[in-house]
């Protein structure tokens, strides 16, 4: 089931995502239509806080990016594959260089800025059969990783750029938390009051 994604504004993206207790048919159900929420609003990732579930999973399918990038490339092999589900994740090391990379949000439609982040992270996490991994992703696959982790710890892109640049997307911002924007996938507005 596609569900609308929160924007932002909306106090469940601020807030820091509760621990999940244990594997169950509702959490199954929970991660399928996060897929399906993320593949028709054509993300690469999605975060529960986003479908207004204050939950520490998100859902990661990085084809998209592949699809910019030579077949034979060690990128394209990096982001073809690279489709993943991060329970409970908590960051155990954030290493490597810091590097900029154009982010975008669905929950915040028709904004890009560049963000410096570092190039590695370790994490540790379950899957969606409830098994435990560490592992150590870079590049792009960091990238998304840590955009990801950022929304269940209940912090937005918008929070990483420069304060000059964030005064001039004020305008935007507020907009986008009244509800004043369009964009090609359900959006759960705010009530009007
Ligand atoms: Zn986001």
């Amino acid at each position: 089931m596609v569900l609308p994604i929160v924007l932002y504004g909306d106090a469940v993206l601020r807030k820091k995502a509760s621990e999940i207790l244990q594997w169950n048919s509702e959490l199954k159900i929970l991660i399928d239509n996060m897929f399906e929420t993320m593949y028709q609003a054509k993300g690469v990732g999605l975060a529960a806080p986003q479908i207004g579930k204050s939950l520490r999973v998100f859902v990661i399918d990085a084809r998209p990016f592949a699809e910019d990038e030579p077949e034979d490339s060690e990128a394209y092999r990096q982001l073809v594959d690279f489709k993943k589900v991060f329970i409970n994740a908590q960051c155990t090391e954030l290493s490597g260089e810091l590097w900029n990379f154009n982010e975008g949000c669905l929950s915040i439609p028709k904004i890009r800025e560049d963000v410096q982040r570092p190039s590695q992270i370790r994490m540790q996490y379950r899957d969606e059969h409830w098994n435990l991994h560490e592992d150590t992703f870079s590049g792009i696959q960091a990238r998304i990783i840590q955009h990801e982790y950022d929304h269940i710890e209940g912090t937005l892109f918008t929070d990483r750029i420069s304060p000059f640049k964030r005064k001039l997307l004020e305008g935007k911002l507020k907009a986008i938390s009244k509800g004043i924007v369009d964009a090609d996938y359900k959006l759960k507005r705010p009530r009007k009051s």
